[in-house]
């Protein structure tokens, strides 16, 4: 472990949550020359870390000292809550902090809202693509931020994909979870529509591929399926309590709104029951073997 790291240029960047997408997106930061220092409290993360050319910190609170920007990469908005909290007596004055995690809007605002005070800058830019566009830079980052400090964080962000403004901050964490849980929605109604189709007697590769030209298509059909469902993997690397996470994250916000939820409602049913019946960790892909299963009984 080490004390605060030197900027060789850019600034000094901290890097806390080294899990699936946190290792990659630090790597790609290390490749861009950032100085990155990181935590995460497993070693085997910290140690991946140190080996790509991190600096490993013991704490969060080790990380952020000297640091100008901080990157959160974290399973939810309480873990956000608690590394913020230890480490805030660490944070340099003026320094931005941006939570990459999928995160709770309405959440985040308050915690920009109170950061504020001390002279801490709060983005929300949580992406999309998974672990494969995470390894190759190219996620998209949805950011909820003031136009000026969306240009003040886009050098950073430009190193691990393509930052779009959502608008104010908390936007990023609302277009995420809306997102996903129409990704949830449509890798279900899939999962459905492909079993029908094999007890028909169609080949699923087939179907895939037709439904690939046709109006049903989606990010389900077009990657998950080729990549991971159709060749009997399920490792996408997106675990399926953190995509149930984020589906009650935008229906919960659009019940605040008071907008409709019905197929939300029916969607994260099927999936808490999913969640339910795998074991823990299981991947969110595995959706499809668990329908198969479903009809088999
Ligand atoms: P992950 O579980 O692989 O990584 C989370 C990391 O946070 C772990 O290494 C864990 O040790 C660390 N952590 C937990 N508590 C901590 C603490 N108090 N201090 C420091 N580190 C702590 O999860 P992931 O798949 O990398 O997802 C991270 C975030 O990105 C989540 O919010 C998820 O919803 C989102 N996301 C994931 C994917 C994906 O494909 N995996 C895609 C887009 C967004």
């Amino acid at each position: 472990m080490t004390g605060p790291a030197h900027s060789s240029g850019n600034g000094v960047v901290a890097f806390i949550g080294l899990g699936r997408m946190g290792l990659p997106m630090s790597r790609c930061l290390l490749e861009a020359g950032w100085t990155v220092v990181g935590f995460d409290p497993s070693d085997t993360a910290r140690q991946a870390f140190q080996d790509a050319g991190g600096t490993p910190a013991a704490d969060a609170g080790g990380a952020v000292e000297g640091a100008d920007y901080v990157i959160l990469m974290l399973p939810n908005s309480r873990i956000v809550e608690t590394v913020i909290s230890e480490a805030r007596d660490a944070l340099k004055e003026g320094v931005t902090v941006i939570d990459m995690s999928s995160s709770e809007p309405l959440s985040t605002r308050k915690l920009a809202g109170s950061l504020k005070e001390e002279g801490v800058t709060l983005v929300d830019a949580p992406v999309s693509g998974g672990v494969i566009r995470a390894v190759n830079g190219t996620l998209t980052i949805m950011v909820g931020a003031s136009a000026e400090d969306f240009d003040r964080v886009q050098p950073l962000l430009k190193a691990m994909g393509k930052p779009r403004r959502a608008g104010d901050v908390g936007a990023g964490h609302a277009a995420k979870a809306i997102n996903n849980l129409m990704s949830a929605t449509h890798l279900l109604i899939s999962a459905e529509g492909v079993e029908a189709g094999k007890r028909f007697g169609l080949d699923p590769a087939l179907l895939i591929d037709i439904i690939n030209t046709s109006t049903g298509r989606s990010g389900s059909t077009e990657t998950k399926y080729p990549k991971f469902i159709l060749p009997e993997s399920y490792d996408s690397g997106f675990a399926l309590d953190l995509l149930l996470k984020d589906m009650r994250i935008a229906a919960s916000l659009a019940k605040d709104l008071g907008t409709p939820t019905s197929l939300a409602d029916a969607s994260i049913a099927v999936w808490a029951q999913a969640a339910q019946d795998l074991p823990a960790g299981a991947d969110h892909t595995e959706i499809a073997r668990w329908v198969t299963h479903k009809v088999a009984e």
